[in-house]
């Protein structure tokens, strides 16, 4: 039997070598019926195009572009970094180092380490009420989001984003078949909220929020967030809330969905907080309505990632008693820096967390102006990166008061 190469409407049309009324291998013609069920492109199916269609979801180009410019850059401005420039803290380092040498290398339980577990549940169950918090431990928010949307989204599912949104949601949703419905947010970023309610359908199966957001820096207000908690519960539609940047936040409380809305999936990280970024620390906590969905990501867990890095869920509990509000202050004037030295010559909202902020570009075109800007030294990422649109730009500002300087002064030679 050979492969079928073309794909048709009828499994007979695939291959010469099936004739109507052959005996053949169910199984192997079911497979083909699955895949062509599956898969919504027409393309030529061949044996040497290897490469899996859900590839083809992904459009990674506008991130490649900036590196490809940036690679022939001597000691730019990097303003496309998205991790704190400091390094972390040494007790935290001491910590791993610590686990490592007490032999602490193997596998931990699927779900994480005992104790890293109970020290994050007792924490959710005192800041949000929860009376039994459901906890996993995953490799970073990133991987905690994998597990989610992949217990969560079925094919054609829609998931409500405010745009502009953090870059992975995006893809993941669209790998897996769902359909992200996008609310813009524009020009304030603030939530949406009446213009996410109108966006709900029958097929709605969750509402993504972040923040601080990464691009915008925007913090959302707590009136906001507690008439989309009303809204949610009225219709009884799940939030995501993604706050690896719930520590930078900068003019008072960066409020959480979560006090108000207990169908909520709660995702919160390490790599930001502690500038460990390559420790691949994050978890997903939930209140008893969502237990089942902790379960289900577990056992997705348990055949995927199988663990987070055991040594440094050691250290993650010592992280969760360190102080960081040194670091926030750092940041705070950081993000003043940066603002100050851009507010009048820009559009721009004031970031209230996270270490981001979003600009206008001038002349209207995010890329055109990214461009102009690396050919000036100075990274930054376009907006329709984040962004169903290309209006704007964003810039990290984690990185040193003098490259920070440097980096306005240029920017503000070309607005
Ligand atoms: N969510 C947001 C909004 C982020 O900006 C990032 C990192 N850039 C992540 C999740 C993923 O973080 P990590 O996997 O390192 O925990």
């Amino acid at each position: 039997m050979s492969f079928p190469r073309k794909r048709e409407s009828s499994f007979f049309a695939l291959d010469p070598c099936f004739r109507r009324g052959d005996i053949v291998d169910f199984c192997f013609l079911q497979q083909i019926l699955i895949r062509d069920w599956l898969s919504d492109f027409s393309y030529d199916y061949q044996m040497k195009d290897i490469i899996a269609n859900r590839t083809k979801l992904i459009d990674a180009s506008g991130i490649r572009k900036v590196f490809a410019l940036a690679a022939s850059l001597k000691d730019p401005v990097n303003f496309s970094i998205g991790q704190p420039d400091f390094d972390v803290p040494e007790p935290l380092k001491e910590e791993a180092i610590k686990a490592i040498k007490a032999g602490q290398n193997k596998y931990s339980q699927t779900a994480g380490n005992a104790i890293l577990k109970k020290r994050i549940t007792e924490e959710i169950r005192e800041e949000l009420g929860w009376s039994e918090p459901s906890v996993l431990v995953a490799s970073g928010v990133s991987g905690g989001l994998l597990l989610a949307f992949l217990a969560l989204i079925n094919p054609n599912d829609e998931v409500i984003i405010p745009d502009p949104y953090f870059v992975i949601y995006k893809h993941v949703i669209n790998m897996l078949g769902g359909r992200c419905i996008f609310v813009d947010s524009y020009p304030n970023f603030e939530l949406p909220v009446e213009k996410i309610a109108d966006a709900i359908t029958n097929k709605t199966k969750m509402i993504i929020l972040n923040s601080p957001c990464n691009p915008t820096g925007v913090v959302y207000s707590e009136e906001q967030i507690k008439r989309l908690a009303e809204i949610a519960a009225e219709k009884d539609i799940l939030v995501m809330t993604d706050e690896i940047y719930e520590r930078f936040c900068y003019d008072g409380e960066c409020p959480s969905i979560a006090h108000y809305f207990e169908k909520t999936l709660l995702l919160r990280g390490f790599s930001k907080s502690y500038a460990m970024t390559g420790w691949r620390l994050g978890y997903v906590a939930a209140g008893v309505s969502l237990k089942n969905v902790i379960e289900e990501m577990t056992k997705i867990q348990q055949y995927t990632f199988v663990c987070a890095p055991t040594p440094f869920q050691k250290a993650a509990v010592a992280a969760m008693d360190y102080e960081t509000s040194d670091f926030v202050d750092t940041y705070r004037k950081k993000r003043n820096l940066l603002y100050d030295g851009l507010k009048d010559k820009f559009e721009l909202v004031k970031p209230g967390g996270a270490f981001y902020a979003f600009v206008k570009a001038p002349g209207g075109s995010g890329s055109k102006f990214v461009e102009k800007a690396i050919k000036n030294n100075v990274l930054i990422i376009p907006g329709n990166v984040f962004s169903e649109k290309d209006t704007h730009f964003r810039i990290s500002y984690a990185t040193s008061d003098t490259k920070i300087q440097e980096g306005t002064e240029i920017l503000r030679s070309l607005a």
